[in-house]
C-alpha cells in the first residue's frame, strides 16, 4: 500500500498547500498531512488550530488524513509505514534547502524518498508568511486562503492585540 507524508508548518494552510495536497493525494492510497510541531518557530496558530483548519479544507478528500509530529521527519514517516515524503517547490530559493534536506533524510533513512511537486504557477508567490503580512496590514487574502482561514487569521490578530489597519481602496 502506498502511503505518503506531506509535512509542513501550515501556519496557516494556503491554496498553494491545498493544491499540493490534491495532487499528492492521487498518487498514493493514503496521504498524511503532517503538521510540524517546531518549538523554534513562533507560529501564529497552535498545532491543534492548524490541524483543525487543514481538516476543514480537505473535506471531500477521503484518503487524506491530518496528523502532527515532532522530532525527526524520517522517524515519523517510518512510524506511518510510509516511504514517500511530498514537498512543494516554488521558486529557485526553495530548491537549495529542500535539496539539502532530501539528501539528509535519505542518508538517515535510505528506504524513504522525497517527491517534489512543482507549484502551480498561480500559487508560485504564495507562502503562509506573506499572507500573515498581508492580513496584519489590513489587506485581503482573497484567492490565497479560504474565507474560513482568512477569518480565523483576523480573529487571531485581534486576540493577540495587533492592530489591523484598514487599507483604503481606490
Ligand atoms: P510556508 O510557510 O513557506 O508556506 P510550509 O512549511 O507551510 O511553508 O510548507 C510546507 C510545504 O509546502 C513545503 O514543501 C513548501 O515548499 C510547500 N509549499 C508552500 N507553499 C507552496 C506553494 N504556494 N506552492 C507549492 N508548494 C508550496
Amino acid at each position: 500500500m502506498k502511503i505518503g507524508v506531506y509535512p509542513g508548518s501550515f501556519d496557516p494552510i494556503t491554496h498553494g498547500h491545498l493544491d499540493i495536497i490534491k495532487r499528492a493525494a492521487v498518487l498514493v492510497e493514503t496521504l498524511y498531512v503532517a503538521v510540524v510541531a517546531n518549538p523554534n518557530k513562533n507560529p501564529l496558530f497552535s498545532v491543534e488550530e492548524r490541524s483543525e483548519m487543514i481538516r476543514r479544507e480537505i473535506q471531500g478528500l477521503p484518503n487524506v488524513k491530518v496528523d502532527s509530529f515532532h522530532g525527526l521527519l524520517v522517524e515519523y514517516v517510518k512510524s506511518k509505514g510510509a516511504r514517500i515524503i511530498f514537498k512543494g517547490l516554488r521558486a529557485i530559493s526553495d530548491f537549495e534547502s529542500e535539496f539539502q534536506m532530501a539528501l539528509v533524510n535519505r542518508e538517515l533513512e535510505p528506504s524513504v524518498d522525497t517527491l517534489f511537486l512543482m507549484t502551480s504557477p498561480h500559487y508560485a508567490f504564495l507562502s503562509s508568511s506573506v499572507i500573515k503580512q498581508v492580513i496584519s496590514l489590513g489587506g485581503e487574502a482573497k484567492g490565497m486562503v479560504s474565507d474560513f482561514v482568512a477569518r480565523r487569521m483576523k480573529e487571531k490578530q485581534a486576540q493577540s492585540g495587533t492592530p489591523i489597519k484598514k487599507v483604503k481602496s481606490g
